[in-house]
């Protein structure tokens, strides 16, 4: 049974994001996404919308067996991967600038529990120039971002930022 965590700030989720755990789901048996709640950091949505969002978008995928759960988290993430008695964290790579920051987190994350591997996948090149952040900004200037975050996510962000 290989379990693997997904960590992010899923602020939203976009289909990058659902690309990963699509593809991690035929490598582990169950992946748990799971939202860093984190204060400091200012969120368009919720822990809670962020994590319904993410329950709604994982009907889209294709698990192929792999069961895909959603939760959140505060604090250490290698600590609430022990918890959660975790194999493999997996993180997602779209450009050099990801992989210095990811590279400098695996290597801490390494120090602290080296018994739990960083998985890196490559973003797909369709969406390795999607990120939470400029959807937010294309969106909320009046862009489109429709194909580059599930419906239901768009339908969400229109009711949040009151665009139509
Ligand atoms: P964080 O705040 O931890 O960067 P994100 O929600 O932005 O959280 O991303 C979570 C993980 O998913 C990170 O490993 C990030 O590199 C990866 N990721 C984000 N967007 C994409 C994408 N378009 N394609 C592939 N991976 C992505």
């Amino acid at each position: 049974m290989r379990r693997a965590i997904y960590p992010g700030s899923f602020d939203p989720v976009t289909n990058g994001h659902l690309d990963i755990i699509e593809r991690g789901s035929k490598l582990f048996d169950e992946i748990i996404i799971a939202v860093l709640v984190n204060p400091e950091k200012r969120a368009l949505f919720t822990v809670e919308e962020r994590r319904q969002m993410l329950s709604e978008a994982l009907t889209l995928v294709e698990g192929r067996g792999c069961r895909l759960r959603v939760d959140s988290f505060q604090g250490l993430l290698m600590r609430y991967a022990v918890e959660q008695q975790a194999d493999a964290v997996v993180r997602g790579i779209r450009a050099i600038s990801d992989y210095e920051y990811e590279l400098q987190m695996a290597l801490m994350n390494r120090r602290q529990e080296p018994g739990i591997e960083t998985v890196f996948m490559l973003a797909a090149e369709s969406y390795s120039y999607v990120s939470s952040r400029l959807v937010k900004e294309v969106f909320s200037l009046g862009g489109t971002i429709e194909g580059l975050v599930p419906a239901t996510v768009e339908e969400r962000m229109r009711l949040k930022l009151g665009k139509s």
